[in-house]
């Protein structure tokens, strides 16, 4: 195909891959005002693994007004997940300790999602594929295949969307040992309603009621440890696991429905998450392991983040590096706090501590330090009102990258020893401008009366119980 004899369309932004990374990062950019097209492969719905959403969904989807719409679609709310993990017994966990999360049909959820990207102005090429690039400068030419007719597009900007496969070349770390999902479904009245999730010697089970009257079973293991019995087929190996699991026993000779598939469920992250003209998203740019269930929510706010970088380098060309820097640092960000979760989850599982599977998950891969969190920080705890404070000696002010509004600026962030990485705000509040009042106020009493001002009491509280534990404000001796 030659783009030469066709008319070139041109937009400010290509998002290749329509699940919800690729997705939320157009529908976001759209409505920043830019030009955005989405090129998906597959025509929707189409089936993917991920059923399990995590309440983090709901601020973004809230930010998005786009919680109506998913609710209209019937999906699931999960029951009780019944865990023998670190206990030998089963224990019984309500739904509200893991907050409200879904059990949703993915193809249905990404279709949602898709839709209100077109709606916000997204131009969708479905099902279409990129067959050539050509990157020249801050410009990209796409040859694409849409509906089986050549297209030809220009675009500034190229967002690598497309999943683990990744669409742009680049290199990947492997931040976990290597994973492989077996997964299957089942149906039937032996189906439990509950959620299930068992250790096993030599990997897991996690298994969930999803729309349309299934239930998702998924066996995760090292692949190694599978190779023994390669010629079995992965149904009866799959069966096999299920058959061993306590939980899973009386469903695992429920007859299933289409195939077992066997996924990679190593986790990963790209070393690079972004460059001056393309920006990787969701599983593209880095993968979690399953054991969270926090893998769609952390691709949609990779996308929501991807958009702010990519409108501030289209507003503020000057930012563009400023932009880069930031969205690598939240990335890495997040890699290395979910990395660092997960070992400890796997170190739970003590009485299996021995064995290879659970000996290889426990030690984890080198991480990065992680971010101090710069919202809800703990609440006071014995704080003296009237005690005399002054600002740590050790305390500096660094020009750092923080989205303020709809846009990545530099902003006066806070370093000291005591903290992982630079602050610049707490509980939303540009914290400079909290400490500028130390000066003036001579002790934490009237510091706290004076910040409850701009925040809540219990807010200005929190700050300043947050700044005496990090040694950040210390008492006059
Ligand atoms: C076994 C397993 C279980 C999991 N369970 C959960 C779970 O319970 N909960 C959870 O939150 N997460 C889970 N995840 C992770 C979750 O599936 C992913 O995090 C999520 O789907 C990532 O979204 P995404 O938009 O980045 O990519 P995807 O959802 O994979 O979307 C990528 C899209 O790009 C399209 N595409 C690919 N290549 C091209 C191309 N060249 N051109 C055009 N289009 C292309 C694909 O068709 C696809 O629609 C699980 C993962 C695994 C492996």
């Amino acid at each position: 195909m030659s783009g030469e004899f066709m008319a070139r369309e041109s937009f400010d932004v290509c998002v290749v891959g329509g699940g919800p990374a690729g997705t939320l990062t157009a529908l976001k950019v759209a409505r920043f005002g830019h030009r955005v097209c989405l090129v998906e492969r597959c025509p929707f719905p189409r089936p993917h693994v991920g059923e399990s959403l995590t309440s983090g969904i709901w601020p973004i989807l809230d930010v998005l007004g786009l919680r109506q719409n998913i609710l209209q679609q019937g999906f699931l709310d999960p029951g009780e997940t019944l865990l023998r993990w670190a206990a030998v017994r089963t224990e019984r966990v309500p739904a509200s300790n893991r907050g409200n999360g879904l059990l949703v049909e993915r193809g249905k959820f990404d279709l949602v999602l898709l839709q209100a990207a077109r709606d916000s102005g997204v131009r969708i090429f479905q099902p279409g594929e990129i067959r050539s690039t050509n990157g020249k400068g801050f410009k990209w030419e796409l040859g694409v295949i849409a509906r089986g007719e050549p297209r030809a597009i220009d675009a500034a900007f190229l967002v690598d969307a497309s999943g683990r496969g990744g669409f742009l070349p680049g290199k990947q770390t492997r931040v976990s040992p290597p994973t492989v999902a077996l997964c299957g479904y089942l149906r039937g009245a032996a189906c439990p309603q509950e959620t299930l999730v068992e250790a096993l010697p030599d990997g897991w089970c996690w298994g969930a009621p999803i729309p349309g009257g299934l239930f998702s079973a998924m066996v995760f293991s090292d692949p190694a440890a599978l190779r023994p019995f390669r010629g079995a087929g992965l149904e009866a190996i799959w069966r096999s696991q299920l058959a061993k699991a306590e939980l899973f026993a009386t469903i695992a000779q429920v007859p299933h429905v289409g195939c077992v598939v066997a996924r990679n469920a190593t986790a990963y992250c790209s070393i690079d998450a972004i460059g001056p003209s393309f920006v990787r998203v969701g599983e593209a740019s880095f993968s979690l392991d399953p054991l969270s269930s926090t893998g769609v929510e952390k691709a949609m706010r990779s996308g929501l983040t991807a958009a702010i970088a990519l409108h501030t380098m289209m507003v503020r060309p000057e930012r563009r590096e400023l932009s880069v820097r930031f969205y690598r640092d939240r990335i890495a960000e997040a890699v290395a706090a979910h990395a660092r979760w997960s070992v400890g989850f796997y170190q739970d599982v003590g009485r299996y501590a021995d064995f290879p599977f659970w000996e290889a998950r426990s030690e984890g891969v080198e991480q990065p330090r992680s971010e101090v969190s710069r919202a809800n920080v703990s609440a006071p705890d014995g704080i003296g009102l009237t005690t005399h404070v002054r600002i740590s000696q050790r305390a500096q002010w660094i020009e750092e990258a923080c989205i303020v509004g709809d846009e990545i600026c530099a902003h006066p962030a806070l370093v000291h020893p005591n903290l992982e990485r630079p602050v610049a705000f707490l509980e939303g509040v540009a914290l400079r401008s909290m400490l500028e009042a130390v000066a003036t106020m001579p002790d934490l009493g009237r510091l706290v009366t004076f910040w409850s001002r701009r925040v809540s009491l219990p807010q200005a509280k929190r700050i300043a119980a947050w700044l005496m534990k990090h040694e950040i404000l210390e008492a006059v001796p």
